[in-house]
């Protein structure tokens, strides 16, 4: 059974979980987000005030829109809240520390505790992790061009690798599907090898181990192809468009190599919609998770699903979106039946700190989607105002 979404545009249905008091708050977060000085200096102001006790002033502000908690108990709310509407969590430890050892196995420890606490949950259907938080870069980087390492190099990859592979194995022991994020191009060859093995390893019952394709990048689509060609066990692929862009094409013009983004947006679009095609023909193998927050590829997915008669929530599709950005999407799509979860950062307030910056410039620079929250958050609480003078 097919259930249908449209246009994503019922505010009712997307901010039901907001009070008027979050929506206005909301509101003027996301219209912060315009003033280019307080982006700059936001890290900078955000620490001072952590260092100086206003803590809470974060933590009410940019931290609970776009975070579920310090930590996985006070996610409990979120999960709750979401699992309201029929959504699923990711909880996603987004602390971005110094790279040493100690910090790995820390962030290793927390993985396995997502994991744990997704294990027999409904409301929590995918753990997820960074392989930077476990790996150094320099090492996948060294790894991705096929340099040599040193013997301490050698020993440090081992630990790191064995980090990852236990990882997918207490994924698989507890039956809990998960997420390989991808990152830089020029660490992902290292990513993917990995991420390739632990699914020829974990996935011969069904995906568990998901890596992760962006499609702003032009040699991605052929991966993908070429990965459901070889493959004799089940795959499963996030599908992203990509979060490095201007990085990546700065990196390539400093270093004189092609840039591997795509020359224009249509082309990361096309890929994109081109990616959701050849999964969803290929479903037989192939899980999917559309990571986006784009509602002409969710339509598109839609689509997709009902031209080879898969039900709404087949369990080998999923849509998803970051926590605290659109919400239109998320619930309008879960109240039609489909399958969607939230990314849910959680972590230390002053730790996450690099996380939430991203996203606040996420908003001002991805093309349209600041102006579309402010809209939907405006158009909502001009319905309720409408609503309660007429009661
Ligand atoms: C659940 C979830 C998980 C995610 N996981 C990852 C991850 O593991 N790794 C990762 O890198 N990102 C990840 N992202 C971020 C994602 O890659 C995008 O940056 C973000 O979602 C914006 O893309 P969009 O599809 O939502 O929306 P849109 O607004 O339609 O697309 C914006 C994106 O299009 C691309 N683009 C914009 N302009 C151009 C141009 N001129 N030429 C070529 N391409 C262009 C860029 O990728 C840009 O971010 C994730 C996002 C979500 C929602």
């Amino acid at each position: 059974m097919q259930g249908s979404v449209e246009e994503f545009s019922n505010t009712e249905i997307a901010f039901a979980h907001l009070s008027e008091a979050g929506l206005k708050r909301s509101r003027l977060l996301f219209k912060s987000f315009n003033f280019p000085g307080l982006l700059r200096f936001g890290p900078f102001l955000a620490n001072i005030a952590v260092s100086i006790g206003l803590k809470k002033l974060i933590r009410d502000t940019i931290f609970s829109q776009f975070c579920g908690g310090e930590d996985i108990v006070a996610c409990r709310k979120t999960i709750d809240r979401l699992a309201k509407a029929g959504i699923g969590t990711i909880l996603d430890y987004s602390v971005e520390g110094e790279e040493n050892e100690e910090n790995f196995n820390h962030t290793f420890q927390e993985i396995l505790e997502t994991i744990n606490a997704a294990a027999g949950n409904k409301h929590i259907p995918f753990s997820v992790f960074k392989t930077t938080g476990i790996i150094r870069f320099e090492l996948l980087r060294k790894q991705s061009s096929d340099e040599s390492l040193t013997e301490a190099e050698q020993d440090e990859w081992s630990r790191g690798t064995e980090r990852f592979n236990s990882i997918c194995s207490h994924a698989e022991k507890l039956d809990v599907r998960i997420f390989v994020d991808a990152e830089e191009s020029w660490i992902q060859d290292a990513i993917d090898r990995l991420a390739e093995k632990a699914m020829m390893k974990h996935n011969t019952r069904k995906a568990i181990v998901f890596n992760t394709i962006q499609l702003y990048r032009h040699d991605r689509i052929d991966y993908l192809k070429q990965q459901i060609v070889d493959a004799t066990w089940y795959l499963g692929f996030k599908l992203v468009r990509g979060a490095y862009m201007e990085k990546e094409s700065e990196r390539a013009k400093v270093m004189g190599y092609q840039d591997p983004i795509q020359p224009s947006k249509e082309a990361s679009d096309k890929d994109y919609n081109e990616a959701l095609k050849h999964c969803i023909h290929h479903s037989d193998k192939v899980s999917i998770c559309a990571g986006t927050h784009n509602e002409l590829s969710c339509a598109t997915l839609i689509k997709l699903m009902a031209e080879k008669n898969m039900d709404s929530n087949d369990e080998r599709v999923w849509f998803s979106q970051l926590l605290g950005m659109s919400d239109h999407i998320s619930y309008n799509l879960s109240h039609a039946g489909f399958n969607v979860c939230k990314y849910v950062p959680y972590g230390p307030v002053k730790s996450v700190i690099p996380y939430l910056t991203r996203r606040a410039r996420e908003n001002s620079s991805v093309a349209g989607q600041m102006g579309r929250e402010l809209s939907l958050i405006e158009t909502e609480l001009k319905r309720r105002s409408r609503k309660g003078a007429s009661v």
